[in-house]
């Protein structure tokens, strides 16, 4: 295996895991760009993001587990989970 080769392989791993993981961090969009543009980087900055949430009532994005939304001051512990408004 030449260096293309190993360079093309660890970024085709690093945009299939930007993916997976962004999905899982519901943030699927930055994981792909992070992928596509940046490979290994982006992998990492994907991998060290927070999941991110949305504010049912601003729906400014907000830290996933957050009690109180940044954006409008909104109490969101009685928030319930999985709902995409
Ligand atoms: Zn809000």
């Amino acid at each position: 295996m030449n260096l293309a080769q190993f360079l093309a392989i660890l970024y085709v791993i690093s945009l299939i895991v930007s993916v997976a993981v962004g999905i899982k961090k519901k943030i699927a969009g930055e994981g792909i760009i992070a992928g596509l543009l940046l490979g290994p980087i982006g992998m990492i900055y994907i991998l060290l993001k927070k999941p991110r949430a949305k504010c049912s009532y601003c729906g400014g994005l907000i830290e996933k587990g957050a009690i109180k939304c940044k954006h409008c001051g909104a109490d969101l512990k009685e928030m319930p989970a999985g709902k995409n408004a």
